[in-house]
């Protein structure tokens, strides 16, 4: 019985996940370029034809249609059944660390609010305010009813997290003479602040800076960037705190020793 709940639970909420991937890839479309999300129904970009139900089912359409459009046969952006997939597997991941519980479905929309951003940052190196504000709103209202985070802890995760973007992209533009981060970063700190409290904000933030400075070593070394091109910090704050959601307490107990 346990087994058979299991089951069916992992299997829903990646389905879920992967549904869900394909909503966050019209918001990834449509926010940058203040389009409504809901009309009208998903077309190709390059021809405008409508895009059927059995052309829109998430990962499997892409592989049958070879990644093109049914009607003018261009390309589909491999972003698509990318972030289908990534949306997909982090449901299952949270459901593997939280179980079947209230923090479970917190973090699943929380991730797919940040895996939007993560992505817009990405293409357009914006971070839209009309998420990561009442995204900081919601986080911050949600402590008052949910066990795992107090609203002492959520007021200071916010502080913390856009205290230390903030501080630290003003050293930034003090060195460099240009924007270092921007206040986009900040708001988005101050989100994933709000969610998972000052302890996890610290966390998220030092795998970020540490992610997105070996990201671009690497890119700057391989040439595919040059050293003034900009490189969204976005992404690295979005990855760091998705580390922190999976393995959080693991890293908290390695960092003390035990
Ligand atoms: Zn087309």
């Amino acid at each position: 019985m346990y087994y058979e709940i299991e089951i069916i639970s992992i299997v829903s909420l990646t389905l879920l996940g992967l549904i869900v991937g394909s909503f966050s890839n019209v918001c990834i479309y449509r926010i940058p370029r203040n389009e409504s999300i809901v009309f009208p129904a998903s077309h190709c970009p390059k021809c405008r034809s409508k895009i059927q139900p059995f052309d829109n089912i998430p990962l499997l359409s892409f592989i049958l249609l070879k990644g093109r459009c049914r009607n003018c046969k261009s390309k589909i952006s491999i972003r698509y059944p990318m972030v289908e997939f990534l949306t997909g597997l982090t449901y299952l991941i949270i459901y593997l660390v939280y179980g079947l519980s209230i923090q479970t479905l917190v973090y699943i929309i929380l991730s797919s609010a940040l895996i939007i951003i993560a992505f817009i940052d990405l293409n357009q190196q914006i971070i839209p305010d009309v998420i990561s504000l009442p995204g900081i709103i919601i986080g911050f209202i949600l402590s008052f009813f949910v066990p795992y985070i107090s609203f002492v802890d959520s007021i200071l995760g916010i502080v913390v997290g856009g205290g230390i973007i903030l501080v630290i992209g003003m050293g930034g533009s003090a060195i460099y003479k240009k924007e270092a981060m921007g206040g986009g970063d900040i708001k988005l700190a101050a989100m994933i602040g709000a969610f998972l409290g000052w302890r996890y904000i610290i966390i998220s933030l030092f795998l970020g800076f540490f992610l997105g400075a070996l990201a671009g070593i690497i890119l700057i070394m391989s040439k595919i960037k040059k050293r003034e091109d900009v490189i969204p910090f976005g992404p690295f704050i979005v990855l760091g705190s998705f580390i922190t959601l999976f393995w959080g307490e693991k890293i908290i107990l390695w960092y003390l020793g035990f």
